[in-house]
């Protein structure tokens, strides 16, 4: 390198050992040898081991993401007792709704001529039917949604657990999994409301064509008045 070349650190008279290649941007600055590492000089070669240990833990971030989304996912077909009173419940509705089906078309049908003692059987039948359809429906609910609670209780347990135990051995990761959670929130409701727009979109494209079709039955039936109104 020529003498009248000088180290871009100010003040640095150690002799000029290169150019910097520059990272992510032209750099061009000369450095020498405590002022540079490998092609890149000092404030480059810093920006890169920033960016380098940065996508580092990225990648250690969204692993820990992708193991609380698998233990999550793991929970929430998990059977075990608490299921099994929800599935119970859900048989025993689905029996009651089955035996009331079954009795009220076992009440048949009326013929013009039925005694006031076979309608009132078919009444009792009709209303035992009706009856015990509703309980068994209800009781389906209730089993449904018992069974839903319990695994967003449980999804949100272990999810909280393996989240816990992250933490404890990467606490910086605790910031990053709400920013991910709070993203992941905003881009739900981006697609909701999205949804809701193409809903909104297509109820508004049908009314006007329903209008348009009304406006086009009114012209018709005036283009018919006034046909019959010249002919009269
Ligand atoms: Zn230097
Ligand atoms: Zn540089």
């Amino acid at each position: 390198m020529g003498a009248n070349l000088a180290c871009f650190s100010q003040g640095c008279m150690n002799p000029v050992i290169g150019q910097c290649a520059g990272f992510q941007a032209s750099c061009g600055r000369f450095y020498c040898a405590i002022h540079s590492k490998g092609i890149l000089c000092a404030e480059c070669s810093s920006r890169h081991e920033e960016k380098v240990s940065q996508a580092a833990l990225a990648v250690r971030y969204q692993g820990h993401v992708q193991e609380i989304q698998r233990k999550a996912n793991r929970a929430l077909f998990q059977g075990g007792e608490g299921c099994l009173i929800w599935l119970v419940l859900l048989l025993v509705g689905a029996g009651i709704f089955a035996a009331g089906l079954a009795v009220d078309s076992s009440a048949g049908y009326l013929s013009y001529n039925y005694t006031l003692e076979q309608l009132t059987r078919y009444e009792q039948l009709k209303n035992l039917g009706s009856l015990s359809m509703i309980v068994g429906i209800i009781i389906i609910v209730v089993a449904l949604a018992g069974s839903h609670i319990r695994q967003v209780r449980l999804v949100t347990r272990t999810r909280k657990a393996a989240i816990d135990d992250i933490v404890q051995q990467d606490p910086s990761f605790l910031e990053y999994y709400r920013a991910w959670t709070h993203d992941q929130r905003v881009k739900a409701a981006k697609t909701g409301l999205a949804i809701l727009g193409i809903v909104i979109a297509g109820a508004a494209a049908a009314a006007a064509s329903s209008s348009e079709k009304s406006r086009e039955d009114e012209r018709i039936r005036n283009a018919v008045d006034d046909e019959l109104n010249r002919r009269g």
